[in-house]
């Protein structure tokens, strides 16, 4: 596997690569892998001839008062990782030539960034849709794959791709969970053991919420106010939202129909997690 650092090489490499007819498959992380992302890995292995992973903790996504500086890091063994996948390009770009300054440019999907986790996170959708564009630009994948568990993210760059004819197809992979339901992430490292066991709530609602849609139920409030009451079970949860939505404009739903999801976001302690479930009706 080839670590590129370098910008301008990547460009290089793509278009060599693409020269030769060989199709690109592209992981974008912020590092710290683990089982979610490599999961995407194979998924994409599967479908090119040459997988790039980049590796970047992308500045612009986080708020003044979120984690940017304690964002969990451990490049070496990240390579490992990708190594054993047989991964042919980590690229990890340095943030001053990603955003050189002064840098002005941004993308933004608008009606899609305001919604779920865009309400308390004003900008950040901004800039994982500014730092996917810049990435497709320098890596120039022919397919990207993107995980379920950041369901927000996966259809705002579907919908940016469409929207701008950027010529990337673009897939999701399945959520990676650990054996009692939690979903895999990066950030689960700032979990005490109470909140650990705490957060497995989380699965458990969506997977109550799921039963009563299979059983019936379509109002939106009353599976709404049956997750809360059991999330809120939990002393060290702290609920940010839960929505249900349609799952290509992410429209709230009082009166469910057809392919739905439902998402939230809850704090336990310092961790922010996320998870979601796509039902049909
Ligand atoms: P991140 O490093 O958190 O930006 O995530 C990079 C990619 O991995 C994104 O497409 C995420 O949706 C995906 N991802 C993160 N956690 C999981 C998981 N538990 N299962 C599947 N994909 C995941």
């Amino acid at each position: 596997m080839k670590v590129v650092r370098d910008i301008e090489e990547m460009v290089s490499i793509s278009n060599s690569f693409r020269e030769e007819g060989k199709r690109i498959g592209f992981v974008p992380t912020m590092g710290y892998l683990h089982e979610g992302h490599l999961s995407l890995v194979r998924l994409v292995k599967e479908k090119s001839d040459i997988v790039v992973v980049s590796i970047f903790v992308n500045l612009l996504q986080f708020g003044p008062k979120e984690d940017f500086k304690e964002y969990p890091k451990d490049l070496d063994r990240d390579i490992k990782l990708l190594e054993e996948l047989n991964t042919d390009i980590a690229f990890v770009p340095d943030g001053q030539d990603m955003y050189p300054e002064p840098y002005f440019t941004n993308v933004e999907v608008t009606e899609l960034g305001n919604v779920l986790c865009g309400r308390k996170r004003p900008g950040f959708f901004k800039g994982v849709t500014t730092v996917c564009t810049k990435l497709f630009n320098i890596v120039k994948p022919h397919i990207a794959v993107f995980g379920q568990k950041d369901a927000q993210q996966a259809v705002i760059i579907t919908k940016m791709v469409k929207d701008l004819n950027m010529d990337i197809e673009i897939i999701t992979g399945p959520t990676v969970r650990e054996e009692d339901g939690l979903a895999v992430s990066s950030r689960n490292i700032y979990l005490c053991e109470e909140e650990r066991k705490d957060a497995t709530v989380l699965y458990h609602s969506l997977k109550r919420a799921e039963s009563m849609v299979k059983a019936g139920e379509r109002d939106g409030k009353k599976i709404k106010a049956e997750m809360q009451r059991m999330i809120e079970s939990k002393d060290s949860a702290k609920l940010e939202y839960i929505s249900i939505v349609d799952t290509k404009e992410l429209n709230e739903l009082e009166t469910l129909k057809g392919e739905i999801l439902i998402a939230l976001a809850c704090h336990f302690g310092k961790a922010r997690l996320i998870d979601n479930i796509v039902v049909a009706c």
